[in-house]
């Protein structure tokens, strides 16, 4: 019986094994699909996160960080969990999708959320050399440049927002004339000088060289004219897929209670609505979507799960 089980190991999941070890919970096992390091290693200039003072690769921003963990006792298993469930009882059962189970005193689910990608011509091609899903971390390398942004919900109207504050000029491509964000946002966006929606428009594809994009022609619904928008940026907002299969139960209901957009719901210290379970990093309600936000959450929830399991040790619950 594991004392806690990790599910992903991105930064939330890396900082849980960290924290949860060192803490002093003995037999944590932390359950990664892949390599650990989590989605950011796909990135290729990371210059965000507190004292790295150089620009690194997510790689290089990752690699020692499961080193670290190991050194107190965390185990990494490559693999990946199918489902995690309650059936009777306080334990959880992580069914792994070999086949195989293991039972855990508590869980800290980490498995992150996936942009989704529109399907243009050039964007899997530039991403991460031009082609972004993240302002926060993308925008500020084109301060006082023009970029475009696509998508035209909650999300992409946002992330125009933020992006003029920092760029000269954001175009924003949308497929309709009407926006599915809420009415205050597009009001703002709309009284934004430095907002040029392009409407009723389709990226059809995005160009560039080796140095990285150069340019998006999008085309005119209506009159199918080619429309080409001279940015080294694109940014791509056109819906986000939350990574909570794990917790779907056979039933088809989630095993804790998760929003309408398919987020976990947790409260401050990353509790959800099950006992012992937890959340933590991009998979979670409101998540700010940045590796040290993740890296925190992480923390937290390993704090909650070692005070839990102490408590079921002094309660002779398990
Ligand atoms: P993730 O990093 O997504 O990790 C989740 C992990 O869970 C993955 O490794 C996945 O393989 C694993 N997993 C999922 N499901 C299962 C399963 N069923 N079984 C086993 N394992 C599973 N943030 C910044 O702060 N600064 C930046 O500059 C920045 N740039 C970015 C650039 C790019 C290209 C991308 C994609 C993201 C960037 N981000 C940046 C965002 C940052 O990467 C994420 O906010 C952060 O990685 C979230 O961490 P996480 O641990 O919650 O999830
Ligand atoms: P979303 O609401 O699904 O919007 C996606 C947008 O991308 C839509 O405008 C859609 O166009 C467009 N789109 C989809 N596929 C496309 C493609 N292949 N090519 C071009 N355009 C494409 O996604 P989201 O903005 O990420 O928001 C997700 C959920 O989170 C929403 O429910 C949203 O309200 C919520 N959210 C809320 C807040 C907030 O409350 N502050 C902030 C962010 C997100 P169509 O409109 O034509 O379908």
């Amino acid at each position: 019986m594991l004392d806690l089980a990790i599910v992903g190991g991105g930064p939330a999941g890396l900082t849980a094994g960290l924290y949860a070890t060192r803490g002093g919970l003995e037999n944590v096992v932390m359950y990664e699909k892949g390599m650990p390091g989590g989605a950011i290693t796909q990135s290729s200039e990371v210059e965000n996160y507190p004292g790295i003072t150089e620009v690194v690769t997510g790689m290089e921003l990752m690699q020692d960080w499961p080193k670290q963990c190991m050194r107190f006792g965390l185990k990494h298993e490559m693999a990946e969990v199918s489902r995690v469930s309650r059936p009777q009882g306080r334990c959880f059962t992580i069914e792994l999708s070999d086949g195989t189970s293991v039972s855990a005193k508590s869980v800290i689910v980490c498995t992150g959320s996936t942009p989704r990608r529109a399907g243009f011509k050039g964007e899997n091609e530039f991403f991460g050399r031009g082609v972004s899903t993240c302002a926060t971390c993308d925008g500020f390398f084109y301060r006082e440049k023009e970029v475009a942004v696509i998508g035209g919900g909650d999300t992409a109207l946002e992330e125009a927002l933020y992006l003029a504050n920092i760029c000269s000029k954001v175009y924003l491509v949308h497929r309709r004339d009407e926006f599915r964000a809420a009415p205050s946002t597009v009001r703002r966006v709309l009284e934004n000088e430095k907002i040029v929606p392009i409407l009723k428009a389709v990226p059809e594809e995005v160009y560039g060289d080796a140095m990285g994009v150069q340019g998006l022609r999008v085309k005119k619904k209506e009159s199918g004219e080619i429309v080409d928008i001279p940015v080294p940026g694109v940014f791509v907002f056109v819906g986000n897929d939350v990574n909570n299969q794990v917790l779907k139960q056979a039933d088809g209901s989630f095993l804790c209670d998760v929003n309408e957009w398919g987020e976990v719901v947790v409260d401050l210290a990353m509790r959800t609505s099950e006992e012992g379970l937890f959340a933590a990093g991009d998979v979670r309600m409101m998540a700010p979507k940045q590796v040290v936000c993740a890296a925190g959450d992480g923390a937290n929830a390993a704090i909650g799960a070692i005070a839990y399991v102490e408590y079921l040790h002094r309660e002779n619950l398990c």
